[in-house]
């Protein structure tokens, strides 16, 4: 018997050191006995050279095994191993390879791998956890048809394809597409399904099930539908159709991720599968059905067409993001998705790529690979492929999916392969395009404008500021959406693409009558930072007349940022011209509650920090805290005498739905009650709690009776009316944070970490308490350091169980720099002791090595 051990020294690997693996894995069976302390893994594998491959020593990862057993052909062998892993000498030719270890599920808190979550048996193999179920080569270029025999007690006993044969105590499954061991998964525990039927268009009957705890089939049904509607729609619109007989999702508690992929049985956070009316907001509704739709996406994106390497990853994340969020779209409206995505980007991805942590959408080196399964290599590389639409046009994007596709099925393909099909099918030589793959950082496009005798001329300029590692930038491709209004506000230009490639290009419009109001960047159609000096006046026009919802909305938003910049840094009091602007929209019933819901976002407090960064000033926390307080105070006082009734007319008497007309109602009616409790010292709030009967309300009104000062009583009732629910109760820890006195925050967190049902192993809860607290801009950035201080402790504490969670949540420290000098050295203090700590996690170490460089 021999053991690896845990993996040491941290190693670089680099994109430019690809090497195909020496052999061919032509099948693989694998047989699961069951036990918490002493699973028994048996592996038998047809290996065969790799006619493309140089010439290389046998290598199988692994990690955490204890090999009972190892044979070439029959015959024992003793590998050499260390703690990556396992070598061999083998045969010229094709071999069989068998090997017999034994894991300990149990004891598995990192979350990799195979382990155990409340009770039941099951594994996360992406990126690199199957090398903790078995020693293999564990790359995603090596794909092959696996067969899984399950044994065990457990009544269900689940893994990837179609189920074969089962008896008493064993199951057998078999996947006949070939698949990288990240796509691998097995399931085991006392489990109920919900089922559901879909028939795919050319007629194959595939049997649906979420499969969840005992207690919890009451909370399928929203996700089953959505899994249906996601089915449908990637028929209609992309014309790819389901694969197996059989598609299974299962609902876990403990996962460090939303959710996984795996070919046929994809592995959920139970909060991104589980809702119901009563203990689900609309945002998670709204979450749940893209979630589901994403990971249903990578059967073909992903799946059937998978990734060369890690470095690849935003081959089939940035894209699935991309369809996930057109199936929202279409599901729910196209323009406040866009508006929400916009913002999500701007909070996490902008603030990701102007840090220490920025790196390309396609990353050229990595220690841990967890550590990118970022908001860059996701939602930026989503922003690349919508940018790749608009430069083809809808015929010549589907024209060169439809050929990635048939060019592709059954790779492990390249960003090169993506872009190629896109040159073959559009004819457009996309080589400068690619920097967008290459090229971290956010772009800065500057834009001013001429008018003289009927021609109207837009000059922008671009410019992307240095990132590590990246001192030089080139001009990027971007696709700049422009409209043009006339002073009246009817639109003389719709929009039109203009196709910036130079660092420097002017863009005139001719035959003008009068000089136009410019709409730029519509729908956000460029990931990039737009500076405009635009006047008031013209703004205000924007927020007024803009046919465009984005920059309409966008329009708005500026206004909000001068206006708390003006407060920030001058002491200045809100902008009422922008605010009159804004009360017009809000107030106009011909408009869609959702819309004018998004209208009334005000910027975040971490935004109005990145912003004061971006401008060359030290953000004040404390200053952006009584900025953004004085602005929602004036806002409550000037609408007063309106919100009442808009509060009325947001009520929705209907039976629940969580649908797109009573969720934007609810969403409108969630920020009227925000600014009336303002004045009203959380009367309504009260009135609301008491009647709700979905969560969205209850939710809302908690949240406002805890910032009005009056939460004591209903939280507890909250508290006794959902202990029993987990879901629910991460809500209630969180939310705790989140409406805390900045002065309070820590100590909030603190108490709550004393609580008895704070389960700090369990990911969900550890997010509940300290992403809020992290998300709490001016309580975590407390002059004291106290809240640092708290989050530390709990990292370091965090580290020795689940390095990946751990290693994430670091991330809250990716800003500190921006900060003042008592700040930064507060912080840097932190991360020296994270840094300090023995036996600090490989993903740790590289996350607060590249914070702190
Ligand atoms: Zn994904």
């Amino acid at each position: 018997m021999k053991d690896a051990a845990a993996p040491s020294a941290n190693q670089t690997i680099y994109l430019k050191d690809y090497t195909p693996f020496g052999w061919q894995v032509e099948d693989v069976h694998l047989t699961f006995a069951l036990a918490p302390e002493a699973t028994r893994v048996t592996a038998r594998i047809h290996f065969a050279p790799n006619p493309g491959a140089p010439k290389q020593e046998f290598f199988l990862h692994g990690e955490e095994l204890t090999l009972i057993r190892a044979a070439i052909d029959g015959q024992d062998i003793t590998p050499e191993i260390d703690a990556n892993g396992l070598r061999c000498a083998v045969p010229d030719g094709p071999f069989l390879w068998e090997c017999e270890v034994e894991i300990a599920p149990i004891r598995n808190t990192a979350l990799e791998g195979l382990y155990m979550s409340n009770g039941m048996y099951c594994t996360q193999c992406e990126a690199e956890g199957f090398r903790k179920i078995t020693f293999y080569p564990d790359r995603p270029d090596v794909m092959s048809v696996f067969t899984v025999r399950v044994e065990g007690d457990e009544p269900v006993k689940l893994s990837n394809g179609n189920p074969t044969s089962s008896g008493d105590g064993w199951a057998e499954w078999h996947d006949p597409w070939p698949k990288p061991a990240y796509l691998f998964a097995l399931v085991a525990g006392d489990l109920v399904a919900h089922p559901g039927k879909f028939t795919t268009k050319s007629g194959r009957k595939v049997a649906l099930n979420i499969y969840v705890r005992p207690g919890d089939e009451g909370k399928c049904a929203f996700g089953m539908e959505a899994l249906i509607k996601s089915m449908k729609w990637d028929e209609d619109v992309y014309g790819r159709e389901y694969d197996l007989d059989i598609f299974n999702i299962v609902a876990v508690d403990d996962f460090n991720m939303g959710a996984m992929e795996n070919k046929g049985l994809n592995i959920f956070n139970s909060s991104c599968v589980l809702a119901s009316q009563e203990t689900s907001t609309d945002d998670n509704f709204e979450r749940i059905e893209a979630i589901i739709a994403h990971e249903y996406f990578h059967n073909w994106t992903g799946n059937r067409i998978t990734c060369r390497d890690w470095f690849q990853l935003c081959l089939k994340e940035g894209l699935t993001v991309f369809r996930d969020a057109q199936f929202t779209s279409d599901m729910r409206g196209p323009e406040v998705k866009r508006i929400n995505d916009v913002s999500d980007l701007r909070g996490r991805q902008f603030s990701e790529d102007q840090g220490p942590l920025s790196h390309p959408v396609r990353p050229e080196s990595f220690q841990e690979i967890n550590n990118f399964y970022t908001a860059t290599v996701y939602e930026k590389g989503a922003e690349v492929i919508g940018m790749l639409k608009r430069l083809v046009g809808d015929e010549g994007y589907y024209k060169a999916c439809e050929l990635y596709f048939d060019r592709h099925d059954g790779d492990a393909a390249t960003i090169e392969d993506w872009l190629k099909v896109f040159e073959d099918a559009t004819g457009r030589d996309l080589s400068q395009f690619k920097r967008w793959y290459s090229q971290s950082g956010t772009p800065r496009l500057q834009v001013t404008e001429t008018w003289s005798e009927g021609t109207f001329t837009l000059n922008f300029k671009q410019h992307t500021p240095p990132t590590p590692g990246q001192d030089e930038k080139l001009p990027q491709v971007l696709p700049i959406a422009v409209g043009l209004l006339n002073p009246n506000g009817d639109e003389v230009q719709p929009t039109t693409v203009l196709e910036m490639t130079e660092a420097k290009q002017s863009f005139a419009f001719d035959g003008l009558a009068a000089k136009p109001v410019a709409s730029v960047l519509r729908g956000f159609s460029a990931p990039v930072v737009l500076e405009r000096e635009q006047s008031r006046e013209e703004r205000a026009f924007l927020i007024a007349h803009d046919t465009d919802a984005f920059t309409r909305w966008e329009a708005s938003q500026e206004m909000a940022r001068e206006s708390l910049m003006a407060s920030v840094t001058t002491g200045a009091t809100p902008d009422t011209d922008w605010l009159d602007a804004l009360h017009k929209v809000v107030r106009d019933r011909d408009l869609d509650p959702d819309f004018r819901s998004s209208m009334m976002d005000i910027p975040t407090q971490s935004e109005i920090a990145r912003l004061c960064h971006e401008r060359g000033h030290v953000p004040d926390p404390d200053a952006i805290w009584a900025a953004d307080k004085a602005l929602r105070d004036t806002i409550a006082k000037r609408w007063s005498e309106d919100l009442p009734a808009l509060l009325d007319e947001a009520r929705v008497t209907a039976a629940y739905k969580p649908d797109a007309e009573q969720t934007g109602k609810r969403a409108l009616g969630s920020k009227i009650l925000g600014l009336l409790n303002r004045i009203d010292g959380g009367a309504a709030a009260q009135v609301q709690f008491d009647a709700a009967d979905n969560m969205t309300l209850q939710l809302t009104a908690l949240a406002c009776l805890l910032r009005a000062g009056k939460g004591a009583d209903a939280l507890a009732r909250f508290h006794d009316q959902w202990r029993e629910d987990q879901l629910v109760m991460d809500k209630w820890f969180g939310l705790q944070v989140a409406c805390a006195d900045p002065g309070e925050a820590a100590q909030v967190t603190k108490t709550l970490t004393e609580h008895p049902a704070f389960s700090w192993t369990n990911p969900n809860r550890f997010r509940a308490v300290f992403g809020s607290l992290a998300g709490h801009h001016a309580g975590f950035h407390q002059a004291d350091g106290s809240g640092y201080a708290l989050l530390t402790d709990w990292l370091i504490r965090l580290d020795e169980k689940n390095p990946q969670t751990t290693a994430r949540m670091c991330a809250a420290y990716q800003t500190w720099k921006r900060y003042d000098s008592g700040r930064r050295s507060l912080i840097k203090t932190q991360l020296e002791r994270i840094v300090a700590k023995e036996g600090l996690s490989r993903d740790t170490s590289e996350m607060v090595e590249r914070i702190l460089s």
